[in-house]
């Protein structure tokens, strides 16, 4: 946990876009140290690279999509999120088109992927990004804060109006285990009335009951049911990780959301980011990870409050 990783093989994927409904070929290459996760439209002559930061956002409109000029590349959290649950902090990513594929409307399919490739070290220590003082962004009844905590958890409120859906409200105290096993399944959802708009207009031409739960006025349309009893707030936790990853470092810290989103999620990145005095980038030694409560770092001290 020390080191950066990359992956230790190329892994491959194939898949349809939720919004242009188009097949879409996307492949993950080993990079090195301090490469982070770049994109690559391959698709275009000569290619365009995007780097997955914060500062290269350029629409949180019903996913998290990263641009420079007029070339963009759509819906990168659920990957993003599988990138960051497996410990990879430098990979390059080829993509044939303007959008992630949406596999199952989860992030299990490329864990399982970044698995299978397995991980190797870069060599270079990694920076983790310490939060020692509160950030918060508040809209209306939404609002999403970080605040100091000595692990990366997320803790999420959701609310529907819908019976299918209603309050959901849930913890993950990071690790890739946890990940993998409790949120990385869970699909991404759509209420009936609105996917009919978005198609209408053009958009989550890809969409279907392959890969997304989809919410009926009498419940969820899907056969199968749900994965999880609350998958939703699941989910939201999925794309939590995914858009938080953004920060361009790990994170140690405890968000906290309410109704939050894509667009509230990019909004607390760019604070944090804005705000030095509330972090701290710390590399840790063999020693200090073995035994992080030993130390005297002024950067740790809060920890012991
Ligand atoms: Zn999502």
């Amino acid at each position: 946990m020390i080191f950066q990783q990359t992956l230790g093989n190329k892994a491959a994927f194939s898949g349809i876009g939720l919004h242009t409904g188009r097949p879409i070929n996307l492949t993950l290459r080993p990079a090195e140290a301090g490469t982070g996760i770049v994109f690559h439209r391959v698709d275009l002559s000569p290619a365009v690279s995007i780097e997955a930061r914060s500062a290269n956002v350029v629409s949180t409109r019903l996913s998290t999509t990263i641009g420079r000029g007029e070339t963009s590349v759509s819906t990168i959290e659920h990957l993003m999120a599988a990138l960051y649950s497996c410990g990879i902090d430098n990979a390059h990513v080829d993509i044939s088109g303007p959008e992630v594929p949406i596999m199952d409307g989860s992030a299990a399919p490329f864990v399982a992927g970044i698995v299978k490739a397995g991980t190797k070290e870069c060599g270079k220590p990694r920076k983790y990004l310490v939060v020692k003082k509160q950030v918060s962004v508040v809209e209306g009844d939404k609002k999403v804060s970080i605040i100091p905590s000595r692990h990366y958890k997320i803790s999420f409120d959701m609310q529907f109006a819908h019976p299918a859906v209603r309050n959901q409200s849930r913890s993950m105290t990071f690790s890739q285990a946890n990940f993998a096993e409790e949120f990385a399944s869970a699909r991404t959802f759509g209420f009936l009335s609105e996917v009919e708009t978005l198609k209408a207009h053009g958009l989550a031409l890809g969409g279907s009951l392959d890969n997304a739960v989809v919410i009926g006025d009498d419940g969820i349309l899907n056969r199968e049911g749900l994965r999880f009893p609350d998958e939703f707030v699941r989910h939201k936790i999925l794309d939590s990780v995914g858009d938080l990853a953004l920060a361009g470092h790990r994170l140690i810290g405890h968000v906290k959301a309410t109704k939050s989103g894509h667009d509230l999620n990019h909004k607390l990145v760019t604070e944090l980011l804005r705000r030095p005095d509330c972090f701290a980038l710390i590399e840790f030694t063999p020693q200090a990870f073995n035994a992080p409560f030993n130390l005297s770092l002024p950067e740790l001290s809060w920890l012991e409050a």
